[in-house]
């Protein structure tokens, strides 16, 4: 790369050196004159990007989203110094407490350094790391890292604090000798990332009524599991499967209850407001041969049908009101541009067979992103738009399989991302997801041993037919695939729980012996907060912007993938459903390598129309379940412990003698408990 001979130059480093005015403002800021600092930082900054730009940039809009063309186009030394200014002033906003400033503008790291991507001799798939080799960009951007990580640990976001920790580590491991300062070692820190490795998200041990410190960033929520009368049906767990709400109704349809099976074909409903029993419906009726596993596929309500896309130019169907099962015939005929992307054989899903894709239904057309056919398992980046009127395919953007290079203008390949409509029906948000380089077939591009899963964000512009990489601004769920996601049309909030990151490790100690998971499964719970963009003529993102907020529950449901998040439009009610996890990661009495879940829970959250009235927080707290382990009435810590024996029913439970002496007299009053 050019710049290893620009700083290897003394003359030039000399210039570096001068050009690195943040050390003024470091300099200050040691001295304990916060505010000088800050005004210095900012000045500085200015002094790059002018007087009119807008930094932090407000998140959502523009046409560029994280892309600036002033960023990309910035000479690396300025480049590096703007960068030791925001982290400058993420450290003074920090002091002054403004929390979520201080992390607006360690975001703003994140969007210069994608920015830099773009100097690269050709476009980077986001699993490559893009370095320049400059040292003092390394400290700052590392260092800007970090303090978003000690910053989001403060809120309780422990999944994200431990992945911009070791996102700064992974980025620099193999860096040049001169990269390898001491200042860079004492700010990576590894010792404490090791220590963070420990963590689960959210933690059982972490405390259980952790208090809202910063509105704009987090809010409380309740889990709660939901009991059906009468059990069976789904109720045996899955994992893979498709569902989707209609009338106050959870349909549930195919996956398999583990990945030894058995295989589902079947549909299935609930009636949220009986909750009585799951009723089965018609079997889904394409054999096997023709449509392949029922696995990982999309169920869309569209005016009271199921629209049921696998891959094949026939469209499946499901008539809500008559129950019963259809399908229609698709068009497409490729373009030079699309045989270019990869199509063969006329038809864009190799071997008619498609899963693990997101979809949406937007003004009477179907969008379906990514997924894996029969030429590739490891995820494409194919979008497609079907109209449901014409009943014609057009490609959007995207390849059939990976390419050698990337393409800046699309999100890169995956499989089981996330989506959603926005509130005005003018984009398609997409997030997360995972390419898996593990499972790529001879001949295949970018084959690895470990999975990738994004952390990245887009949305789509229907009108403009243009993709744009948002910022993850406020604090957001860390990188992630497979992860429980639904808009709520009522409370005009996206809900995000769980997933899992195939390869952020998760170190379990137990005595004697100390087990590094190399993934981990996660059980937090956040929003994405569509707000009303502030005024343009705001130089900083305000309360209002878009942005992730932190959803704090006393308890929640056990760490898992694929569950599947459902929102009465009706009700404004949220539900969980679903999904597995592996047993060694979670322990538990099955010897089976996964385990599926079957449970059914509802989410409340402290804001307008949540329902958090319903919810008893100070006996929640108490009680509640921390992922697979109990909470112990008396003293709140987490673990296996045992259900109170008396006339409640194990409605408490207690972590041992000790703490049942303790607890027994307020339990015995609380909950009118008596010695069975
Ligand atoms: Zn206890
Ligand atoms: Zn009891």
């Amino acid at each position: 790369m050019n710049s290893q001979a620009l700083v290897s130059d003394p003359l030039l480093r000399l210039a570096m050196q001068v050009s690195l005015t943040h050390r003024e403002g470091d300099r200050l800021f040691e001295e304990g004159r916060f505010s000088t600092a800050k005004a210095l930082y900012l000045q500085e900054a200015r002094k790059i990007v002018g007087p009119t730009y807008v930094i932090p940039a407000t998140p959502g809009q523009g046409e560029g989203g994280v892309k600036s063309d002033l960023y990309i186009n910035l000479h690396p030394f300025k480049f590096a110094n703007l960068v030791g200014c925001c982290v400058g002033m993420a450290k003074c906003l920090r002091h002054d407490n403004d929390i979520e400033m201080a992390l607006a503008w360690c975001e703003e790291i994140n969007s210069l350094y994608r920015c830099g991507y773009h100097t690269a001799p050709h476009p980077l798939y986001d699993w490559k790391d893009f370095i320049m080799d400059i040292p003092p960009l390394t400290l700052n951007r590392s260092s800007g890292l970090c303090l978003a990580s000690e910053i989001l640990m403060s809120l309780g976001n422990s999944g994200t604090a431990v992945t911009r920790r070791w996102t700064a580590t992974t980025g620099t491991v193999n860096l040049p000798e001169t990269h390898q300062t001491p200042e860079l070692k004492s700010v990576l820190n590894i010792d404490l990332m090791r220590r963070q490795f420990e963590l689960r998200h959210p933690d059982p041990q972490a405390t259980p009524n952790r208090a809202v410190t910063v509105p704009a960033l987090q809010l409380r929520g309740s889990w709660k599991r939901l009991q059906i009368r009468t059990p069976g049906g789904v109720t045996e767990g899955r994992q893979n499967f498709s569902s989707c709400m209609w009338n106050s109704q959870i349909y549930i349809a195919g996956g398999r209850q583990t990945s030894l099976g058995p295989w589902y074909r079947d549909l299935w409903v609930l009636d949220l407001a009986k909750l009585d029993a799951w009723r089965k419906l018609p079997d889904y009726p394409i054999p096997h041969e023709r449509s392949g596993m029922f696995l990982g596929w999309n169920m869309l309500v569209h005016r009271d049908t199921i629209i049921l896309f696998t891959g094949r130019p026939t469209v499946d169907t499901f008539d809500l009101r008559s129950e019963t099962w259809g399908s229609f015939q698709t068009t497409y005929s490729s373009t030079t541009a699309d045989v270019q992307a990869g199509v063969i054989d006329s038809w864009p899903y190799p071997g008619r067979i498609l899963a693990d894709a997101t979809m949406q239904i937007l003004n009477n057309k179907l969008y379906v992103f990514g997924g894996h056919h029969r030429t590739t398992t490891m995820g494409s980046n194919l979008f497609m738009e079907l109209d449901l009127g014409t009943r014609k395919w057009r490609r959007l953007s995207g390849t059939v399989r990976v390419t050698e290079h990337g393409d800046y203008s699309c999100p890169g390949p995956r499989k089981s991302a996330s989506s959603w409509v926005s509130e005005d029906k003018t984009r398609i948000y997409m997030v997360f997801g995972s390419f898996d380089r593990e499972a790529a077939k001879p001949g295949e591009f970018h084959g690895s041993d470990e999975a990738y899963g994004y952390g990245d964000f887009w949305s789509w512009d229907v009108k403009k037919e243009m993709w744009r990489q948002e910022r993850m601004s406020g604090n957001p769920p860390c990188a992630r695939t497979e992860v429980a996601c639904a808009y709520n049309e009522k409370l005009r909030k996206t809900i995000i729980f769980g997933g899992y990151h195939p390869s952020l490790s998760t170190l379990v100690l137990t005595p004697g012996q100390e087990v590094m998971f190399p993934y981990s499964f996660f059980a937090d719970t956040f929003i994405y907060d569509h707000g009303t963009p502030p005024a343009t003529t705001r130089s900083e993102p305000t309360l209002s912007a878009p942005k992730w907020k932190q959803v704090l529950t006393p308890g929640f449901p056990t760490y898992r993938c694929q569950a599947h998040l459902l929102c009465d439009p009706i009700t404004g009610r949220t539900y969980m459903f679903g999904g597995w996890t592996n047993s060694q990661f979670v322990p538990t009495k099955s010897k089976l390598i996964s385990r599926s879940f079957g449970d059914l829970w509802e989410l409340r959250m402290d804001m307008d129309g949540g329902h958090f009235e319903e919810i008893d927080i100070e006996e929640e707290v108490r009680v509640a379940k921390a992922g697979p382990w109990q909470r112990c009435f008396a003293c709140a810590s987490a673990g296996p412990w045992k259900k109170c024996g008396g006339s409640c029913k194990g409605r408490v439970f207690f972590c041992g003698a000790a703490c049942l002496r303790e607890g027994w007299k307020e339990h015995k009053q609380l909950h009118q408990c008596r010695k069975a």
